[in-house]
């Protein structure tokens, strides 16, 4: 069985870095982008960036999913959730997990599908694994291993989203 294991990263942690990040973003844009945050998994993510961005800064919000379980399905769904509005618009990407990068890869085509403007990623996590689509992240919180994480918005079959900071996922036996 499955359970949330030890603290990989602290809550304290996580608000520091994404103070940096906000900042490091701040810094990048003359005019604040249009925030695109895949939900569900980078629902506190955006949220706590938002807070310290310009208040111009505007959002929206699609559901993509691709995993089941702790494992990723291969097939991204949601991509008509993403808004026709960002035509022209300038997008910074924000998801919670760069993985396989099969998500970022699909969502940064279809946003060029769309007509989109310049678009850059930022991540809360990046994975150290292969990857089977290139993509590359222009913003990421923290490089992690290939452990299955949870809490700050992710996961497991829709539960432990409330924790404040990341944990791994142990099998118990
Ligand atoms: P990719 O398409 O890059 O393989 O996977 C990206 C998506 O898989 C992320 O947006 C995230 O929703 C999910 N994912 C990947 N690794 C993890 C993980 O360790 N924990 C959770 N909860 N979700 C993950
Ligand atoms: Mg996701």
């Amino acid at each position: 069985m499955l359970e949330p294991g030890d603290v990989l990263i602290t809550a304290e942690a996580i608000q520091a870095r994404v103070a940096d990040l906000a900042e490091e973003i701040r810094a990048h844009y003359a005019e604040p982008p249009v925030l695109l945050g895949l939900m569900n998994g980078a629902l506190f993510f955006l949220n706590d960036l938002l807070r310290c961005l310009p208040p111009e800064a505007e959002f929206q919000c699609s559901t993509i999913s691709s995993y089941a379980g702790t494992k990723s399905t291969g097939r991204i769904r949601g991509l008509d959730t993403i808004s026709e509005g960002l035509r022209g618009r300038e997008v910074l990407v924000i998801d919670d997990v760069l993985d396989t990068g099969l998500t970022l890869s699909e969502v940064r085509a279809h946003l060029r599908k769309l007509g989109a403007g310049e678009t850059r990623i930022c991540v809360l996590l990046r994975k150290n694994v292969e990857r089977s689509a290139e993509v590359e992240a222009h913003w990421v919180g923290f490089d992690i291993g290939e452990e299955f994480v949870v809490g700050y918005g992710l996961d497991y079959d829709g539960k432990y989203r409330s924790f404040e900071d990341i944990r791994v996922m142990r099998d118990t036996g």
